[in-house]
């Protein structure tokens, strides 16, 4: 086992309130049993990143305390074992999960991790420590040269798949778990709605797990990227009505699945409105001005399945898998990448959409 010399102290970006962002130099942490210390390489800027930024997620106390390192979609590689971790060894190159639940209760135990029932209880505050880690949001994320995982978020990074395309096993895994929810039809007509990263990744691993043809819901820039990348039909809802469009490439009958990745307000309604009778809705996308309508009657009449889809559980090592082989460009979706002391700058070129960014990576 090679010698990697660790340092006592690090570059971290931290949140120190609303709005305000600083560079800090933080000790570098400890691994504790089961944890490893890991050296960042890359972090995917996420959508919920210039939300938390601006306060937009004080309902679910995140940051719980300030300052707060945040990022949760990162590659890196293992520096040091905590106590008990024969899973890892110092240089394995992994990619992270952002849940960790405590494992032991009811939801744990049914592999529903990410809606573990003992969210928040990591003894942050004093109190008990069950084992459940959000990190990121709830725990010290990504955004500094190292941080500390439990050994089960790390999933291993094929060796052909770079640390950048690697952080996207966040990203493309939320959208992957909402495809798997759905199912995909072997044959049939797939739509994604919203073609940021997250809907473009659900359109490549639609392809991948063996859907006829994909139809891109979007506007501008991002449905031509969605061309680019290999949507089969893209529909302009600002040009014509998606749900007709939708019922007239299907002979009236509706698309099999829909995967709704836009976080408008009207989509989930209008996903109801293009599936077929018994086909399925995954809602993948959250609602920012709180919840939406659904077409009940349809949704009754119709025998539609919808699905919530809450982040990535159980599906790293195929997102992973789909990149190594190709079936997941997510070099492709990587427009800019800047070092961590441009942290601010890069969150303002993703948020508001400039240059035609996509996804924007951060190399600490
Ligand atoms: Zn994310
Ligand atoms: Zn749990």
């Amino acid at each position: 086992m090679e010698e990697y010399r660790i340092p006592k102290t690090m570059k971290a970006m931290t949140l120190t309130a609303y709005d305000h962002l600083e560079m800090a130099e933080l000790p570098v942490p400890q691994p504790g049993p089961g944890e490893v210390l890991c050296r960042i390489r890359s972090v995917a800027i996420c959508g919920s990143d210039p939300k938390m930024i601006h306060g937009g997620y004080k309902f679910a106390n995140w940051p719980p305390y300030y300052p707060f390192v945040m990022g949760h979609e990162w590659a890196g590689e293992v520096v040091a074992l905590g106590e008990g971790v024969d899973s890892w060894k110092v240089g394995d190159r992994v990619a992270g999960e952002a849940h960790h639940g405590c494992g032991d209760c009811d939801n744990c135990k049914r592999g529903h991790y990410t809606v573990c029932l003992n969210y928040g209880k990591d003894g942050h505050d004093g109190g008990l420590d069950t084992g459940h880690r959000h990190y990121g949001f709830y725990w010290q994320g990504a955004n500094a040269e190292y941080n500390v995982y439990k050994a089960a978020v790390l999933h291993r990074i094929p060796d052909n798949v770079s640390f950048d395309a690697a952080s996207m096993c966040d990203c493309a895994g939320v959208a992957m778990h909402g495809v798997e929810l759905a199912g995909v039809t072997p044959g049939g007509t797939s739509v994604v709605i919203g073609p940021g990263a997250i809907g473009l990744n659900a359109m490549m691993e639609c392809k991948a797990l063996g859907s006829g043809r994909v139809i891109m819901i979007g506007r501008g820039a991002k449905l031509e990227k969605a061309r680019e990348m290999g949507a089969d039909i893209c529909i302009d809802f600002e040009k014509e009505d998606p749900v007709a469009r939708v019922l007239e490439l299907t002979n009236g009958i509706g698309a099999d699945e829909v995967m709704e990745c836009s976080g408008a307000k009207d989509s989930p309604y209008k996903a109801c409105q293009m599936v077929r009778k018994t086909g399925s809705v995954a809602i993948i996308a959250t609602y920012h001005d709180g919840d939406v309508l659904i077409p009940a009657n349809t949704v009754n009449f119709n025998e539609i399945h919808i699905v919530g889809s809450k982040a990535n559980p159980n599906v790293s090592d195929k997102v992973l898998h789909f990149m190594s082989t190709g079936a997941i460009r997510a070099e492709e979706l990587i427009t800019h990448r800047f070092p961590l002391e441009e942290y601010e700058k890069a969150v303002d070129i993703f948020e508001h959409k400039k240059e035609g960014s996509v996804k924007v990576v951060i190399n600490p």
